[in-house]
C-alpha cells in the first residue's frame, strides 16, 4: 500500500512538472525561433471592389519550422503573448515588411500599402512607434506605404499609455486599421476620436450576410456608419461569389478572402500588383 500511494505522488508530481516543461519547451523553442530568425511573412491581397484592383495587402507572419514545416500563427501568437516574446516577433515583423517593401520599390514594382498586426502587449511597451519610424527610414519607405492593424480590445483598452502610442503613430502618417471590427465595443466617438481610417469587418458578419435579411440588414448598418465616420470598409473572410455580391451592393470598399486570394509568400506579391481581381 505504501509502495502504490508513493507512486501515486509520483505520477501527480511528474503529470505537472510535465505541463511546466511543456510551457518552458514552448517559450524556449520560440526564443531560439526569434533568435534563428525562423519567421517569414505572407502576404494576403485586399482588393476594391470598384475597380478590382489591388488596393493593400496584409502581412500575416509564419514559423518555418525545421521539423513541423510552415506554422500559422494560431500556434505560436499566444504563446508569444503569454510570456512577452511577442515584443521581439513583432519587431521582427515590422522589419521584415518595411524590407520587403522597400526590395520591391528598388525592382520599380508598383508597391501597394502594407498593413502590419500589432498586439496590445506591443503598443503597450510603447515602442512601436519608434520602430516604425526607425525601420521606415532605414528602407526609405513612405509612411503611407504602411498601416498598422489592432483588434478593438487592444485599440480601446482604457490605458492611457495605448491611445498615447496610438497618437503618435498616426503623426508619422501610419493609417489604423481596426482588425475584427465587431466582435469588441467599439463607439462610434472612440472611432473618431482616436483619428481610425479604416474598418475590417470580422468575417463572421461576411459569412451571415448571406444567411438571410438580419445579417445583410447588419452588415449595413455597418456600412452606413462607417460613411458617416468617412472610414474606408473592408470585408474580411470573402469566400463566395455571392458574398461578393452582396457586399458590393452594399457599398463596401474593399473585401479580403479566400475568393480573392489567400495569403501568399513574398515571391508571388509581384505577379498580383498589376492584376485585375474579381471580374
Ligand atoms: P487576422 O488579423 O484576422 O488575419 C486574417 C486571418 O484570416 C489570416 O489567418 C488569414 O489567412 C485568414 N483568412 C483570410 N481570408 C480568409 C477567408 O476567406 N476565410 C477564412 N476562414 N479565413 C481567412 P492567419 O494568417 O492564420 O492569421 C491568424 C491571426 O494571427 C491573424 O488574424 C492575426 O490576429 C494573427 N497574426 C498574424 N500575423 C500576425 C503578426 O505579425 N503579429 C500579430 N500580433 N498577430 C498576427
Ligand atoms: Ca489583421
Ligand atoms: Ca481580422
Ligand atoms: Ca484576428
Amino acid at each position: 500500500a505504501k509502495a502504490a500511494g508513493k507512486g501515486q505522488f509520483h505520477f501527480y508530481q511528474s503529470h505537472l512538472s510535465d505541463r511546466l516543461i511543456l510551457r518552458v519547451n514552448k517559450e524556449q523553442a520560440l526564443r531560439q525561433a526569434i533568435e534563428r530568425d525562423e519567421f517569414v511573412l505572407h502576404y494576403q491581397p485586399r482588393v476594391d471592389t470598384l475597380s478590382g484592383k489591388l488596393s493593400s495587402m496584409e502581412a500575416l507572419v509564419r514559423w518555418m519550422h525545421p521539423e513541423h514545416g510552415l506554422l500559422p500563427p494560431l500556434e505560436f501568437i499566444q504563446v508569444a503573448e503569454d510570456t512577452g516574446l511577442i515584443t521581439k516577433l513583432g519587431e521582427m515583423v515590422i522589419e521584415k515588411a518595411c524590407a520587403q517593401i522597400g526590395q520591391w520599390q528598388a525592382q520599380g514594382l508598383p508597391v501597394v500599402p502594407v498593413s502590419i498586426n500589432v498586439s496590445a502587449l506591443q503598443l503597450n511597451n510603447g515602442s512601436v512607434e519608434r520602430m516604425l519610424a526607425d525601420c521606415m527610414a532605414r528602407h526609405g519607405i513612405d509612411a503611407s506605404l504602411i498601416g498598422i492593424e489592432l483588434t478593438e480590445s487592444s485599440m480601446f483598452s482604457d490605458a492611457g499609455m495605448v491611445s498615447g502610442e496610438l497618437d503618435a503613430v498616426r503623426s508619422l502618417g501610419v493609417k489604423l486599421l481596426v482588425d475584427d471590427f465587431g466582435t469588441g465595443y467599439s463607439s462610434l466617438s472612440q472611432l473618431q476620436q482616436l483619428d481610425v481610417d479604416v474598418l475590417k469587418v470580422d468575417r463572421a458578419f461576411t459569412h451571415r450576410l448571406c444567411e438571410g435579411s438580419e445579417g445583410k440588414a447588419l452588415f449595413k448598418a455597418i456600412v452606413s456608419m462607417a460613411d458617416a465616420l468617412d472610414l474606408r470598409i473592408v470585408a474580411e473572410g470573402v469566400e463566395t461569389a455571392e458574398q461578393l455580391d452582396a457586399l458590393q451592393s452594399l457599398g463596401c470598399d474593399e473585401v479580403q478572402g479566400y475568393l480573392v486570394s489567400h495569403a501568399v509568400p513574398a515571391a508571388d506579391m509581384p505577379g498580383l500588383m498589376q492584376k485585375r481581381f474579381l471580374f
